[in-house]
C-alpha cells in the first residue's frame, strides 16, 4: 500500500485512550494509540483506538469531516493514529466493558503516523482460550505485549519492586549492586559461564544467586543490604522455571530468625496491598517435618484442609504383607480423607492410582463409607473390621472416600502430598480469592543424594544448623560411621509458603570458620577444594564476621500471585521458552570463528 504517511510535528496528545469520561463531553482532544478494530459503515467509520490505558471509540464522519473519513479507508488493524477531535457522549447504548464507554471522540482530523504488516494472531482474541500459541506469541513478543493482559502484568511487576524498593528504603536497608560477572556462586545448579578474552581460558561464572557477595557485605559492615538482583541457573527448566530470573535479595546483621521473618511478612504485606489483600501482621510458622506430616509437602496449600492421616500404627500388627513390609523397613501408611465422594467409580479410582503412581507410589488402596455399607479394596485382605477402624480412625464420615498409600516417608510424603493437591483441583475445593501466607520453619540441613551416597546442602552450604543441632553436626561430620546423622541435622532456614507456592526462602548463616569448614567437609569437599572455590569467604569469615541472616523472594513467583497466572512468561517482559530459547531474538545464537579465536575457544 502506498500510504502517505505524516508526522508528529508539534501535535500534542491531551489525554490517553483509557482517560476520557463523561465529564470530558465536548473537550477538543487528541489521542494516539493503535488500531484496535476498525468498522466500515459506508459514511461512518468507527475505529477502537488503543494505547496502554485503554481504548477509545473514534467515529469518523464522511459529512463532517470528509478528508479523515477518506483517509480512514486504507488503515487496518495496528496502524499507528494520532486523531484530534471533539468528545460527544455515545448515543444509545453506553458500553459497560469500555471504561471510556460513555463516550466517543468525533474526529475532526486524523494522522496515520505508521502503518502495520498484517498480525502474525489476533490480538484481540483476548480471553485467553483463544490466544494463539504461545511459541507463536513470543516470536512476536513485542505484539503480545500490546495484549491489555500482559500491559497489566508488566505494570503490576513495576509496581512490586517499587513497593519493595520503598519497604526496604524504609526501613534502613542500602541497595547494593553486586557484579554480573562473578565466580561460581552455590546455589546448586550448573552455572553459566562467560570466557574471557584478556585472561585466555579462564571463565567468569554468572551468578547463580548473589550468596557470598551479600554476605561479604555483611562482613563489610553495612549491617543491612538490599538488591533486585538478577540470577542465573542452568538447570533443566520446568514450566515455572526460566534460566534468568529476579529476585529480591536481602540480608541483615545481628539478628534471629525471628527478626527476619518480621522482615519476611513486612515486605509481603506491603506488596499484597498491591491487589488489596491485607495479610496478618504475624502469619502462622510451622517447622519443616509438621508440615511434611500434615500436608506431604514442604510448600502446603493453606486454603484447602484435607490433611495427611497417619494409619500405620493401626495397621502395625497387620499381616497383609505389603503393609507389614513397609512398616518393618520403617516406612509408613498414610490417607486423605475425600469429603462426599464415596461415589468414586473405579475409573476415578484408577486415575487417582495412576496419578500416584508417578511420585513412586507402588498403588492406591481406597475405602468408600457409603450410606448403608462400607467398601473397600482392602476388605478382602485386612477384613471388614479393620477396614471400619481404619475409616473411624481417618475421621471419615457417611459419603466419603479414604485414599490410602503406603510405602517409604518420602514416597508417601510425595505421593499423598500431590494427590491432596490432585483431588482439590477436581473437586474445586480451592477458594481462589484467599491467600494464604506461612512461614515454614527448620527446614533439615541436608538432602541424601541416593545415587553418589552422599550429603547435599538442601538449601545452601552457608546455612546453620540449629543450635540444638550443633552437637549432632559435629558427630556426623567428624565421626565417620556417625556420618548418616547428617540427615537429621535441622537448619536456621526457612520459606514463605503462599498458597503453596515457594515465594521466598531464606537462613540464618554460618559466621563461624570452624563451623562452616565442617560444613565444606560434611559435603564432601576437602580443604584444598573449599579453598579453592571459596578460599575470599573463608579468609573474610576470619576478620570479624557478625552473627547475620536473610532471605531471597522470587519477584516473578511473587508477581505471578499478584497477578492471578499460573505461567511465569506472563510477568515477564521478554522470556525465554521452556527450552531455554529467546524466539524474537533467535538466541541462543552462533557466534563468528574470530571471535572465538580470540578467546581460545574451538567447537569440537
Ligand atoms: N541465596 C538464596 C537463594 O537464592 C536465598 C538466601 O539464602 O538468602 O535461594
Amino acid at each position: 500500500m502506498d500510504l502517505m504517511l505524516d508526522t508528529l510535528g508539534s501535535l500534542e496528545r491531551t489525554h490517553t485512550c483509557g482517560e476520557l469520561r463523561k465529564e470530558n463531553v465536548g473537550n477538543d482532544v487528541v489521542l494516539m494509540g493503535w488500531v484496535a478494530k476498525k468498522r466500515d459503515f459506508g459514511p461512518l467509520t468507527f475505529i477502537d483506538l488503543r494505547d496502554r490505558d485503554g481504548v477509545t471509540q473514534v467515529v469518523l464522519n464522511e459529512k463532517t469531516s470528509p478528508d479523515a473519513h477518506a483517509k480512514a479507508k486504507d488503515i487496518r488493524g495496528e496502524f499507528v493514529l494520532g486523531i484530534k477531535g471533539t468528545v460527544v457522549e455515545r448515543e444509545g447504548t453506553h458500553n459497560a466493558r469500555l471504561a471510556t464507554g460513555d463516550i466517543e471522540v468525533h474526529a475532526t482530523e486524523l494522522l496515520i503516523f505508521n502503518t502495520a504488516k498484517v498480525p502474525p494472531f489476533e490480538l484481540e482474541k483476548a480471553g485467553s482460550q483463544n490466544l494463539a500459541s504461545e511459541d507463536l506469541r513470543l516470536k512476536y513478543r513485542y505484539m503480545d505485549l500490546r495484549r491489555p493482559q500482559l500491559q497489566h502484568n508488566i505494570r503490576m511487576r513495576a509496581k512490586a519492586v517499587r513497593a519493595i524498593r520503598e519497604y526496604f528504603d524504609g526501613r534502613g536497608f542500602i541497595e547494593i549492586e553486586t557484579p554480573i560477572l562473578l565466580k561460581s556462586t552455590p546455589e546448586g545448579a550448573r552455572d553459566f559461564v562467560v570466557p574471557s578474552r584478556i585472561h585466555t581460558g579462564k571463565f567468569f561464572a554468572l551468578p547463580q544467586s548473589p550468596q557470598i557477595l551479600k554476605q561479604i557485605t555483611m562482613i563489610s559492615g553495612f549491617d543491612k543490604y538490599f538488591q533486585i538482583a538478577r540470577c542465573f541457573r542452568d538447570e533443566d527448566l520446568r514450566a515455572d522455571r526460566q534460566p534468568e530470573f529476579t529476585q529480591l535479595d536481602m540480608e541483615m546483621s545481628f539478628v534471629n530468625r525471628e527478626q527476619v521473618y518480621r522482615e519476611m511478612e513486612g515486605m509481603f504485606n506491603h506488596v499484597m496491598k498491591l491487589i488489596g489483600v491485607e495479610f496478618p501482621a504475624e502469619w502462622p510458622r510451622m517447622t519443616h517435618s509438621e508440615a511434611m506430616r500434615r500436608y506431604g509437602s514442604d510448600k502446603p496449600d493453606l486454603r484447602f484442609a484435607m490433611e495427611l492421616i497417619d494409619l500405620s500404627a493401626e495397621l502395625k500388627d497387620t499381616d497383609f504383607a505389603p503393609f507389614a513390609d513397609v512398616l518393618a523397613k520403617g516406612g509408613e501408611i498414610k490417607c486423605i480423607v475425600v469429603k462426599g465422594r464415596s461415589d468414586y467409580s473405579r475409573k476415578q479410582t484408577d486415575e487417582l492410582q495412576e496419578y500416584v503412581k508417578r511420585y513412586g507410589a507402588g498403588a492406591l488402596a481406597w475405602i468408600k463409607v457409603a450410606d448403608d455399607a462400607l467398601t473397600s479394596s482392602l476388605a478382602k485382605v485386612l477384613g471388614e473390621e479393620k477396614v471400619a477402624e481404619l475409616a473411624s480412625v481417618a475421621g471419615a464420615e457417611k459419603g466419603d472416600a479414604i485414599l490410602i498409600v503406603a510405602g517409604r516417608r518420602s514416597v508417601v510424603a510425595a505421593a499423598l502430598g500431590a494427590l491432596r493437591l490432585e483431588v482439590a483441583r477436581r473437586e474445586d475445593l480451592i477458594d481462589r480469592t484467599a491467600y494464604k501466607p506461612l512461614i515454614v520453619t527448620e527446614f533439615p540441613m541436608f538432602e541424601h543424594d541416593e545415587e553418589s551416597d552422599s550429603y547435599v546442602a538442601a538449601h545452601h552450604p552457608f546455612t546453620s544448623p540449629m543450635d540444638e543441632d550443633v552437637e549432632l553436626f559435629k558427630t556426623a561430620v567428624n565421626d565417620p560411621s556417625q556420618h548418616h546423622l547428617l540427615g537429621q541435622v535441622r537448619a536456621k532456614a526457612y520459606d514463605v509458603v503462599i498458597n503453596g507456592y515457594e515465594c521466598a526462602g531464606g537462613s540464618i548463616r554460618i559466621h563461624q570458620k570452624e563451623i562452616q569448614d565442617l560444613n565444606f567437609k560434611a559435603l564432601g569437599m576437602t580443604p584444598e577444594k573449599a579453598r579453592e572455590r571459596f578460599g575470599f569467604f573463608l579468609d573474610a569469615l576470619e576478620y570479624g564476621t557478625p552473627p547475620h541472616g536473610g532471605f531471597a523472594a522470587g519477584i516473578e513467583r511473587t508477581c505471578m500471585i499478584l497477578c492471578g497466572t499460573e505461567n511465569i512468561r506472563d510477568v515477564m517482559a521478554f522470556p525465554k521458552t521452556a527450552s531455554a530459547q529467546d524466539l524474537m531474538m533467535d538466541s541462543p545464537g552462533e557466534v563468528d570463528d574470530s571471535q572465538l579465536k580470540e578467546l581460545g575457544i574451538s567447537i569440537g
